[in-house]
């Protein structure tokens, strides 16, 4: 008799954390950058500070959402603290061009109304995300390049910097590295072994372009990414990041998407739109769309990686690098932070 009940407990509590599992809802899911992240090549003390400040990104999300604001709003939280970051490749920590200067990209899209901003090419912005967000609240526009979309963020009140401020000794070490081995190549922040072989790669780069995609209570996504591109790039080069369908995309009927990687396979693999192109004409489920957009994609010779978030609160996370910087935070404020495969 006792053998029985305890048969059929024990089948209930299975039953209840499936269930429970079944239920687990993201709200904000953030990545730091694809590439060749291994732990035998970290240090505790770099794997700490990279922790703590996707988590810090996580919690500002997330204290976002909790208190009734929008996915708006909890995407640029959290890349403001990303942005802030000397860690990743946005913002303070933003790559140089082959002149010396840091040119910026950012791009969000708000899933409800699919209204977007973006910024390109920007140099004194110290937060591109924000000033691509006054491009889709305050402008008629999608896109704005160089100084135009500069006059304007200042314009929205949007706090400009002196170009200084984006100096940190590690990138300026990187770009003069990079012109070293190879002064015509512009250098993916990230890359696995194909793309070393192809040439582009030529050191193991760690940093990346960051990204948040969130949920709000109102049941409304949103996405976004900034990025500093890729060191000694040239000409006025820009990546994905800012391109609405290939780095940052939201729709609430299907996902809000966020990718890193090697942005000119992106861009050709509209990757972003395609995650949510598949889930909506094809019924794929958000991990099987998103898996299915990034083969396709590195079947092209690119690598990287994405997040997306679907409307119910599902995850997708796929990467086809050794590492990608990720975290993700559910309803109850749940953080976990990932670095590795
Ligand atoms: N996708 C970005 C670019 O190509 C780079 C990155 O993700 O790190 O500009």
């Amino acid at each position: 008799m006792n053998y029985k009940l305890n048969y059929y407990f024990s089948i209930l509590l299975l039953l209840t954390s499936l269930n429970l599992q079944a239920q687990k809802k993201y709200v904000l899911v953030v990545h730091g950058g694809a590439g060749t992240i291994l732990k035998k090549s970290m240090t505790p003390e770099k794997e700490a500070a990279y922790t703590a400040a996707l988590t810090k990104a996580l919690q500002h999300g997330y204290d976002a959402i909790k208190s009734g604001k929008t996915s708006l709003d909890a995407v640029e939280a959290a890349i403001h603290v990303l942005e802030d970051s000397p860690l990743f490749n946005a913002g303070k920590g933003a790559v140089f061009t082959h002149d010396g200067k840091n040119e910026m990209d950012a791009a969000i899209m708000e899933g409800k109304s699919l209204k977007a901003g973006a910024v390109a090419g920007v140099t004194v912005i110290r937060n591109p995300i924000t000033a691509a967000r006054a491009v889709m609240e305050k402008s008629e526009h999608v896109m704005m390049v160089d100084r135009g979309a500069e006059q304007f963020a200042e314009q929205c009140g949007v706090e400009i910097v002196d170009p200084k401020y984006f100096y940190t000794k590690e990138r300026w070490d990187g770009l003069q590295q990079a012109i070293k081995e190879d002064s015509v190549k512009a250098v993916l922040d990230h890359g696995n072994k194909k793309s070393m072989k192809l040439g582009t790669i030529n050191r193991d780069y760690k940093f990346g372009t960051v990204g948040a995609v969130a949920l709000d209570k109102m049941g409304n996504l949103a996405a976004g990414t900034s990025t500093g591109g890729m060191t000694n790039k040239k000409y006025g080069r820009v990546g994905d990041s800012p391109i609405i369908g290939a780095g940052t995309y939201a729709n609430n009927l299907t996902a809000g998407i966020s990718c890193t990687g090697w942005g000119e396979f992106y861009i050709r693999s509209v990757v972003a739109y395609d995650v949510s192109a598949m889930m909506e004409y094809k019924n794929l489920s958000v991990s099987d769309a998103s898996k299915t957009a990034l083969d396709k994609m590195e079947k092209l010779g690119g690598d990287g990686g994405l997040i997306a978030l679907d409307k119910n609160g599902n995850v997708a996370m796929p990467f086809n690098t050794e590492g990608m910087y990720r975290g993700t935070v559910t309803e109850d404020g749940k953080i976990e932070v990932l670095i590795y495969k």
